[in-house]
């Protein structure tokens, strides 16, 4: 059976791990490949590797670093059906979809090619007499990034190329879940030209992952993943003194105005509940139908969740995949009894589907619930499956309301025509990242990525400038030279004039 391994400084390492993880084809539910699972002497390795190849890359013109991303860029969209292909194949996801999420991802690496303008600094000339002033990025040193199982492109799209277009060198934690197109990532930015060390790779579970947090040589933390888990990330990286970025779990609310086009609405939700079988971050998992919205919502939804089609990543029909694990299936449907035990309408069940020749797949269809309330766990908890609960509330007041006092604020959307409430709401919702008649508010590579509250931990998002502030320390330089004022010996502070 095939073996996934690490690559670290430019080869591929996969005898040494004494721990492997199976990785699954959701659709056949078969294992495919083993994974290798890094130990603590593998990440050492890996942070030896990133430190040798740290003083060149990080001395390296920033024109020379953006070169090499200009020819990523390119290998990536040459190779862009075989990635797509592995992020289908062992996350599930359609190929549709997993091109898309390439090319987000891919989006990245063109905003990274700007790194020369992006890391232009300050300069204030004259702060006193003959005294000028100047500021500027340098890198942090060796960062990390560790990530989740739904965007094995993606995500690690958001870090590695601005971290490494700002100097330094990176060691990339994928998901054990699906890790070949992560795997093949690093290689083509090999090819690209980027020397051995630059960006490395250590597969892994928590053993890995705690390894990075622990490790001195370590200056900075990227985390996406589970709310608890990014909490953990970043409480133990910043106590080891590093900086940490950790985005986490979320629940994402759309709010439906009785004046909004509702066939609008209905198509975005479609989209946004199942798409991905609801394994995104950004995902709407509730709807909000305000005043007399509901009953008409309901009745133009269910017949089209109902008919949603659901195949293997390979068929070019399914609008939605299966589920990655059989443990993600079995809390999925858990959540889906526990909802009907707590009263809630099921009005489309998506539970027994089964698909012929894909009979062990982890296959599950749409399903739709009606008048959820707070406290019932569905509405409590993120699900992360195709599962979408409608929440009836009489007005915007208790929308708003309903939104503010979630603990998660990822994405939240709001579907009316009337320009008052729109305003008011993306004003007030406590929420990162707000769509108006946009179900899925994802910012693009050039402005950032974050949540409030539960969904993110620290104070950068991802992209964007704050990637490069996240990625780099500022120094600021105050210089005079000796044609200057000559003030003798000060002994009070320095004042100046
Ligand atoms: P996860 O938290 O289980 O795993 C994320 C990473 O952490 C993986 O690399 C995994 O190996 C590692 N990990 C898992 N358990 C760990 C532990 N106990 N200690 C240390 N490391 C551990 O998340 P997942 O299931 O892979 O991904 C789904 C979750 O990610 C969802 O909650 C989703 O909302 C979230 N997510 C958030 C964003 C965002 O931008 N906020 C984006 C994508 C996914």
């Amino acid at each position: 059976m095939k073996v996934i391994g690490h690559r670290i400084g430019g080869n591929l390492v996969s005898d040494e791990s004494s721990r492997f993880g199976d990785v699954f084809n959701p659709a056949t539910g078969e294992v495919e490949s083993k994974v290798a699972l890094a130990s603590i002497s593998d990440v050492d390795k890996a942070v030896n590797a990133a430190k040798k190849a740290l003083p060149e890359w990080s001395e390296t013109p920033p024109i020379q670093r953006a070169r090499i991303l200009f020819k990523y860029k390119q290998l990536i969209e040459e190779n862009i059906d075989e990635l797509a292909d592995l992020v289908g194949r062992e996350h599930g996801k359609t190929l549709a979809d997993a091109k898309g999420s390439v090319v987000r991802g891919l989006e990245v690496v063109e905003f990274a090619c700007g790194i020369p303008h992006l890391l232009k600094g300050e300069f204030t000339e004259q702060v006193g007499t003959g005294v000028d002033s100047f500021s500027i990025r340098q890198p942090v040193g060796i960062a990390a990034g560790i990530t989740p199982f739904n965007f094995p492109a993606m995500v690690p799209l958001w870090m590695y190329p601005i971290a490494i277009a700002c100097g330094n060198t990176f060691i990339l934690k994928p998901s054990e879940r699906d890790p070949s197109c992560p795997i093949r990532l690093t290689e083509l930015l090999e090819e690209a030209g980027a020397p051995a060390g630059v960006l490395n790779l250590v597969n892994g579970d928590k053993e890995a992952v705690n390894a990075i947090l622990d490790h001195p040589d370590i200056s900075a933390v990227s985390f996406v993943g589970s709310t608890p888990v990014a909490k953990h990330v970043y409480s133990r990286g910043s106590l080891s003194g590093k900086r940490v970025q950790a985005l986490g779990g979320a629940k994402n609310h759309m709010v439906i105005m009785p004046d909004a086009d509702l066939d609008q609405a209905v198509d975005a939700l479609m989209g946004a509940a199942y798409g991905s079988a609801g394994e995104r971050c950004m995902a709407i998992s509730v709807a909000v139908a305000v005043g007399d919205v509901g009953d008409r919502l309901i009745e133009k939804i269910a017949p089209k969740v109902s008919s949603l089609k659901v195949g293997p990543w390979d068929d070019p029909e399914a609008e939605m995949g299966p589920i990655v694990t059989k443990e993600s299936l079995d809390r999925i449907t858990t959540l889906i009894g526990e909802g009907e035990k707590a009263g809630a309408d099921l009005i489309v069940d998506g539970r027994n589907l089964k698909l012929q020749g894909y009979e062990n797949g982890n296959f599950i269809g749409g399903t739709l619930f009606d008048n959820v309330k707070p406290g019932m766990s569905i509405y409590d908890q993120e699900i992360f499956g195709p599962v979408l609960s409608t929440v009836r509330v009489p007005d915007y007041k208790q929308a708003l309301d309903l939104v503010k006092s979630n603990p998660y604020g990822n994405g939240v959307s709001i579907f009316t025509r009337d320009g008052d409430s729109a305003r008011d709401f993306a004003s007030k919702a406590n929420i990162g990242m707000v769509g108006i008649n946009i179900p899925i508010p994802v910012p693009v590579a050039y402005h950032s990525f974050g949540g409030w509250k539960d969904s993110l931990f620290g104070s950068n998002n991802a992209h964007g400038m704050d990637g490069v502030r996240f990625y780099t320390k500022i120094k600021t330089i105050s210089s005079r030279w000796p044609s200057g004022i000559k003030e003798g010996a000060l002994f009070t502070m320095p004042l100046m004039k």
